[in-house]
């Protein structure tokens, strides 16, 4: 099942190529196979939320620090419940990537392609977003570009 937060695996996802006209072994055709799909999502995961939260897991309403159950969902991308002060949140709230509609393969995809200076264009098609939804990231992100 997928997590409420979309951060989770598909069973279709596991074997992206399956069922597909593979083609030969050829940079063109690992080029138009490449997407976040080959991706490992827990090492994306990760990576991201470290530079998120490098002072470790804290409550985004009370700044309580999590502890056991609670910090391991944080981790995990779950949402996330702070007994001290009784909200719920997900390890994005109050971040740069809160409410975003991609996982985080995706995002640690977008950033590694805008940083080989990728065509926008080829971008959007890669990550199947609209090329404005790039440039709106690069602002997000604070890149000029
Ligand atoms: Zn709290």
């Amino acid at each position: 099942m997928e997590s409420s937060e979309g951060y989770g695996i598909s069973r279709a996802e596991l074997n992206p190529l399956q069922g597909r006209d593979l083609g030969g072994l050829s940079p063109e055709v690992a080029l138009h196979e490449f997407s976040s799909r080959v991706l490992s999502e827990e090492a994306c995961r990760l990576w991201i939320l470290q530079r998120l939260h490098p002072a470790g897991a804290f409550c985004p309403n009370c700044q309580t620090a999590l502890k056991r159950r609670a910090e391991l969902s944080f981790w995990e991308g779950k949402r996330t419940y702070c007994k001290f002060c009784e909200k719920q949140f997900s390890v994005t709230t109050g971040t740069i990537l809160a409410n975003i509609s991609m996982n985080m393969r995706e995002v640690f995809l977008l950033l590694v392609l805008i940083a080989m200076k990728v065509d926008k264009k080829e971008i959007a098609r890669i990550l199947n977003i609209h090329p404005d939804s790039v440039k709106n990231w690069e602002k997000r992100l604070n890149i000029n570009g």
